[in-house]
């Protein structure tokens, strides 16, 4: 742990107007270092006025960022773009430091987030609309785009980096000026983050960073300054955060839970899927909403994939994220680990058979950590209620069906949509599964289906509640508003010139 954690950042403040304010907040949560147990900082959990200030200061920037052409925009993004790569290093740290993941996984998400940062610099070209002369004679039909306003963006814990960037980058280059809220549990990278932000001379007030809990987002949503709402998180809570923010007519898009699942065909090759399937699982210890959560083994794969996913499980190396070799971090919490045990234990107590068990892990020297082993369920029932519970930890369970349409059916069942993924050295399979499978983001041959920047991150059913998605051409839609001018001139005024 860094030092300057510990001294400077012991009370996390809010940014908004272009300085850093301590909240008015009289409850505050410890953040945690997962490894150790350590308390490495307090987020305030800020109050109706704290976001009412914010909002103000965002209002205030509205009217210049708006006026300010979309090619001067971008040049912010630029520079924000070259201080994060200076600054890839110090930002992982911040980040295992915080969430528990590995520096190697915390260092791959900044360069996610950066990818968003090079997408939106192309606004000035995303951002146009279209026209067609004469849609009657002498009459002409533009559309054009314009920033929104003031935008709000919420963010879960498991990317503390990547996911601010899903949405923040878009929203100012689109003309909106933006009130951020990360993950209470995960304030320091966020913060680091808007340091280098302020560093690019960027008008003040254009991004602005409100840290909490609940009392913040509800402020958020229900704040009638307030346009639109991003949020990514479980899906309880993103399907509060619509319907209260709908309740005050903005726009939403709200990302939510997951169980994700990939089917394994015996024509599969082995070597790949065991490798791509073991790091989608138990990659950033499973707290990924696009982590494979069920394999469904079809005909011979119930023996070849399940004797090789326990051989890749067992050999993953556990440990603090910032030692050398190690290849998966603890969970985020005390709490998070209990309840994934506890969830182990129902699968069992259904019949599963854990033919790899994480469960009781300590580690030497990071006795206070949240660590667990990677874990397999064999044969869980498809009626335990674990086949549709978001665990969110290092856990596969193994389900096998007798054919593909059987392994559809599974996903079909399932409340969520995130992605479903399938191995398989058949093209036909490939395509029947690309077309029939209820999910919206699709893996073939790939663990986690991540789509780059360019492209919108597609949830469906329980994991996506909106129209428009995160990233892409959706973003530069979701953050503007249509408008259509319809023009007639008389041919006199022509004859006056
Ligand atoms: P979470 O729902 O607990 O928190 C997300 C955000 O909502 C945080 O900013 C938090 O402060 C706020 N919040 C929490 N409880 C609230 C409440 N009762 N009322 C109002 N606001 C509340 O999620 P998390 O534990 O931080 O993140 C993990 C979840 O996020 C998982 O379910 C995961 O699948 C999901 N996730 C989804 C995606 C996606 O793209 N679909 C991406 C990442 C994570």
């Amino acid at each position: 742990m860094s030092s300057s954690v510990t001294s400077q950042a012991m009370e996390i403040q809010n940014y908004f107007g272009g300085a850093w304010h301590k909240s008015a907040a009289t409850e505050f949560l410890d953040v945690t270092n997962p490894a150790t147990g350590e308390r490495i900082a307090r987020t305030p959990l800020s109050t109706t006025a704290d976001v009412g200030a914010a909002v103000q200061a965002a209002a205030g920037a509205l009217p210049a960022w708006r006026r300010t052409p979309p090619g001067e925009r971008i040049q912010y993004l630029f520079k924000l773009k070259f201080l994060l790569e200076d600054h890839i290093d110090e930002i992982a740290r911040l980040i295992t430091l915080e969430n528990g993941k590995t520096f190697g996984e915390a260092k791959a998400e900044i360069r996610r987030g950066i990818e968003n940062v090079e997408v939106a610099c192309g606004i000035p070209m995303m951002m146009q609309g279209y026209n067609l002369e004469d849609i009657t004679p002498g009459v002409d039909e533009t559309l054009i785009r314009q920033p929104l306003g003031v935008v709000a963006a919420i963010t879960p814990f498991n990317f503390p980096a990547m996911i601010p960037f899903w949405f923040l980058p878009y929203a100012i280059a689109c003309g909106n000026t933006l009130v951020l809220k990360p993950s209470e549990r995960v304030p320091l990278t966020m913060r680091r983050a808007i340091e280098l932000i302020e560093k690019t001379g960027i008008p003040k007030g254009v991004v602005n960073l409100i840290n909490g809990g609940r009392e913040v987002v509800e402020a958020l949503c229900d704040h009638p300054a307030i346009r639109a709402v991003s949020f990514v998180g479980s899906t309880p809570v993103a399907k509060h955060v619509y319907q209260r923010s709908a309740a005050s007519g903005k726009r939403m898009q709200c990302q939510g839970g997951a169980k994700n699942h990939v089917i394994v065909l015996p024509d599969a090759d082995m070597d790949l899927a065991r490798q791509i399937i073991s790091d989608s699982a138990f990659g950033c210890a499973g707290q990924r909403c696009l982590a494979v959560s069920v394999a469904v083994t079809i005909g011979e794969a119930q023996k070849t994939f399940r004797d090789a996913i326990a051989e890749a499980a067992s050999s993953i190396k556990v440990g603090s994220g910032l030692d050398a070799g190690v290849q998966m971090g603890p969970v985020i919490t005390r709490a998070s680990k209990q309840r994934i045990e506890s969830l182990i234990a129902t699968g069992v107590s259904d019949g599963a058979k854990p033919i790899v068990d994480g469960r009781n892990l300590k580690i030497a020297g990071y006795e206070n950590g949240n660590f667990l082993n990677p874990t397999i369920l064999d044969g869980v029932p498809a009626a335990s209620s674990l086949a549709n519970t978001e665990i969110f930890g290092p856990v596969l369970s193994l389900i096998h069906a007798s054919n593909i349409d059987e392994a559809i059916e599974f996903i079909r069942k399932s409340p969520y949509g995130n992605q479903a993924s399938l191995f398989t050295t058949s093209g036909a399979a490939a395509r029947k599964f690309r077309y029939e499978a209820p999910a919206g983001n699709i893996g073939i041959n790939i663990g986690v289906a991540a789509p780059m920047a360019y492209f919108p991150f597609s949830g469906w059913k329980e994991s996506f509640f909106g129209i428009l998605h995160a990233q892409g051409k959706d973003a530069v839609e979701f953050y503007t508003e249509s408008k259509i001018v319809i023009e007639r001139w008389s041919k006199q005024e022509t004859r006056k010139f």
